[in-house]
């Protein structure tokens, strides 16, 4: 957007200030709908939400993310960064239940040049582990063949949800 078209459409201003956060982002997008397969939202805690990611690096790939909309981790209160960590702990609790993975990849892409794929909204990474599961092909990108579709985990993860936690 131009000076001048900022100047004499004000009203575009009012959408895009509005629409940063509830229309361009998608994990604020995924807050305000009913939890299910459709979207995978998994757990939702007091300040931070549990979501299967869509397009996952291994089977069982987990994001805990801050309801709050923000990139930065160094400003991240005390009580949201606790829950995250809560959580992040009992979703790899479930996954050793239902998936019995070898290991863990946990962590925060911070910023696109980190690697992040949503760089706004800060979230917090879970990928169970196998060994020899990657066979060298790089972990954050690049294609997969899963052994199960992110459904028919989200679905395995749902069922155990109810009788682990
Ligand atoms: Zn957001």
């Amino acid at each position: 957007m131009t000076f001048f078209e900022h100047l004499f459409t004000p009203w575009r201003m009012k959408f895009i200030k509005e629409g940063k956060k509830a229309k361009n982002c998608v994990l604020c997008e995924l807050i305000k709908l009913e939890d299910g397969p459709a979207n995978l939202v998994l757990y939702r805690g007091q300040f931070n939400y549990v979501v299967m990611n869509k397009y996952p690096y291994n089977t069982g790939h987990i994001m805990v993310v801050p309801y709050v909309h923000s990139s930065h981790f160094e400003q991240i209160k005390h009580e949201v960064l606790s829950e995250m960590m809560e959580l992040a702990q009992k979703m790899m609790r479930l996954l050793l239940h239902t998936h019995a993975p070898e290991g863990f990849n946990m962590g925060i892409n911070a910023g696109k040049s980190a690697g992040a794929g949503i760089p706004d909204h800060l979230h917090y990474h879970l990928v169970p582990r196998w060994t020899g599961d990657t066979n060298f092909m790089p972990l954050f990108g690049g294609t997969r063949v899963l052994p199960e579709t992110v459904e028919e985990t989200y679905e395995r993860l749902q069922n155990a949800l109810s009788t682990q936690l």
